[in-house]
């Protein structure tokens, strides 16, 4: 069979190195770089991801593939702290202790916090598809909790789509993240960086003969006889990755639409930390990102030579224009930083960077065939609550399974 795979993120890779094996593939990525949102910024002596990434001990799929593409060497371990930006100061809460002297909530809240944390996974979530997670938590915990603790978890997140994402949705995502030990959770990275990955994944599917394609956008796919022709090609199969709604405008088929977000995030080098040693700081305090995150405070700032930070955004539609220079001008002059100490700075732009877990979003997820057409990717199951780099690793493998299945019935 002759398949044609659009879009050379996480899941395309993935999807093109199984289908190789048996079928003769060919991978379209509309970019020069593939990788999607796991691309990098090559600095020549290093290179980065645009995205900020780490993996997490339960990504069973992600480690098999590591082992399998000689890679599992190369992954690390690593300590993530967590804080909070409050009132032009850092608080670090990843201790109890930390926690505990934390003076913007009171030991009351702390306390309904803590019972949620405990009692998340047990929560029947049947009914909460539909209730938002700020009702949820202004309801059972009350008002103070919301607005001290998740209100500026949800604006990091979501951003303007803060008040639309489901209690389902927050429940499921503290039940699979509140296992963390204290002092901070602990988190993987790859020793040079997830291009590591991306390449290898180019490299193995590319030995099994699949031809990967760049700077080859796919515009109309269009129905020939039992197939399909994209881009002048005749297939006999097409995954898609890209978001549904782009698909449906690609086939004029009525595939249905998953909420998205975008996100903007700044990359920049600096030559000293400015977190006090936090790793991942959430901004309660209004600014243009909502959260900074300071890649150098999880792997040793030696192996860069420079700090480096995110800032990390999200937005609905267009971004704004300007946007990355508010960033980079709010952060100089929140965290005392001089704009000649930047030694450089990267804005990464995706208008599809993750689903909008909203209100009735579970009931949205698409399978993965579709009318002679398959698609998976961040808005596929495997990726609910949390997309990942796990979700789309398995999402690949599963749609896989569906062409394989189809091809064999
Ligand atoms: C800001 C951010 C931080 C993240 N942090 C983490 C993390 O710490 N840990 C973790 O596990 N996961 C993280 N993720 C999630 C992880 O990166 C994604 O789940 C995964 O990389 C998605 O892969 P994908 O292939 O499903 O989608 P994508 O990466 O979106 O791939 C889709 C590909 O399709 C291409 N494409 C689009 N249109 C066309 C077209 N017309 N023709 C051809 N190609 C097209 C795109 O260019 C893209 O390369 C993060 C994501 C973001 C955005």
């Amino acid at each position: 069979m002759k398949c044609c795979i659009v879009g050379g993120g996480l899941t395309g890779l993935v999807a093109a190195l199984s289908l190789s094996t048996d079928h003769e593939v060919v991978l379209m990525e509309r970019r020069p770089v593939l990788g999607g949102c796991l691309s990098s910024i090559d600095r020549g002596d290093y290179t980065i991801e645009a995205f900020y990434h780490h993996c997490f001990q339960g990504d069973r799929h992600l480690l098999v593939l590591l082992d399998r593409l000689g890679l599992r060497g190369e992954l690390e371990w690593l300590t993530g702290t967590t804080g909070y930006h409050v009132e032009g100061r850092s608080f670090p809460l990843s201790t109890p202790t930390e926690i505990l002297s934390y003076p913007h909530m009171s030991l009351l809240d702390k306390a309904r916090l803590g019972w949620l944390m405990l009692r998340a996974g047990r929560i029947d979530r049947s009914g909460l598809d539909d209730v938002t997670a700020k009702s949820f938590i202004q309801d059972n915990l009350g008002t103070s909790v919301y607005t001290s603790f998740f209100e500026p978890l949800l604006r990091s997140k979501f951003g303007p789509m803060q008040d639309r994402v489901s209690a389902a949705w927050l429940l499921s995502r503290i039940a699979i993240r509140s296992n963390r030990s204290p002092g901070g959770e602990r988190l993987g990275y790859l020793r040079h960086g997830f291009a590591s990955l991306v390449d290898r994944l180019r490299r193995a599917a590319e030995a099994e003969g699949c031809s990967v394609l760049t700077g080859t956008p796919v515009g109309a796919i269009r129905r020939d006889g039992a197939g399909w022709t994209v881009r002048d090609e005749r297939f006999d199969a097409v995954v898609s990755t890209v978001p549904p709604q782009l698909l449906a405008s690609m086939t004029g088929l009525p595939l249905g639409e998953v909420p998205y977000q975008g996100a903007a995030c700044m990359t920049l080098a600096i030559d000293r930390d400015v977190t006090g040693g936090i790793y991942w700081l959430n901004m309660k305090d209004r600014a243009p990102y909502g959260a900074v995150v300071a890649h150098t405070n999880l792997v040793p700032v030696e192996r860069y030579g420079e700090h480096l930070v995110y800032l990390a955004s999200y937005f609905a539609g267009d971004l704004p224009e300007g946007h990355g220079d508010r960033m980079l001008s709010d952060f100089c002059q929140r965290f005392g930083v001089a704009k000649e100490e930047v030694r450089w700075h990267h804005l990464e732009v995706d208008p599809f960077a993750g689903p909008v877990y909203e209100t009735g979003y579970h009931r949205r997820i698409p399978g993965y065939a579709h009318d002679g057409l398959y698609m998976a990717g961040m808005f596929s199951a495997p990726n609910y609550p949390e997309r990942s780099m796990e979700g789309s690793i398995v999402a690949g493998e599963e749609v896989t399974a569906a062409v394989r299945g189809a091809s064999h019935g």
